[in-house]
């Protein structure tokens, strides 16, 4: 059993509920067993004990965007592509690629993600290191794959991350692939991205028509699969939605037919917004250069970035739900910035300190309907829970520092992410700047 005393405890609810001089008692199954005052808890003997000295104590993060195959490295698109299409051909580049999600997924929970919901990877390289973190045969986070995406001819993500369908029973039969595999969700691309717009202003147009995104739709949520879907224009969010989809990933700005759909959308499945601020922040503010943004990426990824924001504050004023991913694996989000999300949603949409890690912890384990098991400290959930020396309430770059991670009751004290060290102070530059879209606008 272990014993955590001397907490600062932060709860996962909407304030966090700070409160000072609390024990966390953990037993031998990696569940919370008791929360309570120091002095009224009883620290059974035999005990593991690990005195906090009043840090701050709060559950992992969840992220709800990754790609396990990147790392974050800048690479343009058809370098990328390029390689996928290389790996994914032979025995050893499958297993490199299972190697590089491997390390992706450490790199999460070493920087405080307890949880992480992979939308698109190849080969199901990401269901197989889930498995083995299942197994305990790798210290991993809680993990919940898509395998391939589903993209129509000439949609974003083919060979990369989706898989090409030509027609709806096309997309059927691999959604019951995917099923196959044992994946946990079905990833959509409907629009195209910033990478593959051939046009200013046309970051995001449709490429999957309604039939096939319903198709895709209907066949997922019959084998019980939520469907994440990619879209970064209004009227793909429009489609999206008219197809029934359960998150829209990115999103754009919302139109009132929109916003009621939102509302309105799916049976015992209303339908939740991911902000991703983190991929679209280094194209917009960065040296096109460093970034290998031509021009109309550039535009575009202007355009995107404003959106994304945008449509977050839109979603929380009318009430719809939203939740927090980094997109890390795209060029320049790192699998160990979960943070800087979390800070950026604080500044750019304008929450609260609280809510915003409220959002990153029970927020997203509620809309990935994992909150019976994590994303609070409550006795009965896992005991998926970080460490900070400082307080995220006054300043949510404590984040950047997690001391200590407790993945299922595993203690792994002074984790250690590996980073890409050349894209931090890059990374810092744009977090520093601190300003506004509107204002650079
Ligand atoms: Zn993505």
């Amino acid at each position: 059993m272990l014993a955590l005393t001397h907490a600062t405890l932060l709860d996962g609810t909407e304030d966090m509920a700070p409160k000072t001089n609390q024990v966390v008692l953990v037993d031998d199954d990696g569940k919370i067993k008791n929360i309570g005052a120091d002095d009224e808890v009883v620290i059974p003997v035999g005990a593991r004990v690990v005195d906090l000295d009043g840090k701050y104590l709060m559950p992992g993060l969840v992220n709800m965007h990754v790609h396990f195959c990147g790392s974050g490295k800048p690479r343009s698109a058809s370098g990328a592509a390029d390689l996928i299409g290389k790996v994914t051909g032979s025995g050893i580049g499958r297993m490199w690629l299972r190697s590089e999600v491997k390390k992706s997924a450490i790199n999460e929970l070493m920087s405080g993600v307890t949880t992480v919901r992979g939308v698109g990877d190849p080969v199901w390289a990401d269901v197989a290191i889930r498995e083995r973190v299942k197994a305990g045969k790798v210290t991993g986070p809680r993990m919940l794959c898509s395998g391939w995406g589903v993209t129509p001819p000439h949609g974003h993500g083919v060979g990369l991350i989706a898989q090409v369908c030509e027609t709806p029973d096309d997309a059927r039969a691999l959604v019951r692939e995917i099923f196959a595999h044992g994946c946990d969700l079905v990833k959509l691309f409907i629009t195209g991205g910033v990478f593959d717009a051939t046009v200013k202003g046309e970051p995001g147009v449709v490429r999957m028509d309604l039939d096939m995104a319903k198709a895709t739709v209907d066949e997922a949520h019959k084998l019980n699969l939520p469907c994440a879907t990619h879209v970064e224009s209004a009227d793909g969010v429009l489609l999206a939605l008219k197809a029934g989809v359960d998150t829209i990933e990115h999103g754009a700005p919302m139109t009132d037919e929109i916003r009621e759909l939102f509302l309105e959308n799916g049976v015992g499945r209303a339908s939740s917004l991911t902000t991703t601020i983190s991929p679209a922040i280094p194209l917009a503010r960065m040296d096109p250069e460093k970034t290998h943004s031509t021009d109309i990426v550039k535009f575009n990824a202007d355009m995107v970035f404003n959106g994304i924001v945008e449509c977050s504050k839109q979603a929380l004023e009318a009430g719809i739900p939203v939740g927090l991913g980094t997109d890390s694996g795209c060029p320049y989000v790192t699998h160990y910035d979960m943070w800087r999300e979390v800070v950026y949603f604080h500044e750019l949409v304008g929450v609260s300190n609280a809510f915003a890690l409220h959002t990153a912890t029970l927020g997203n384990a509620r809309l990935l309907h994992v909150d019976d098991v994590t994303g609070s400290v409550e006795v009965g959930k896992s005991a998926d829970l970080i460490v900070t020396a400082e307080n995220p309430l006054d300043d949510l770059e404590a984040l950047r520092h997690v001391e200590t991670v407790v993945m299922a009751g595993k203690l792994i004290e002074h984790p250690r992410p590996k980073h890409l060290s050349e894209l931090d102070p890059e990374l810092d530059e744009i977090l520093h700047a601190k300003t506004t879209p509107e204002a650079e606008a």
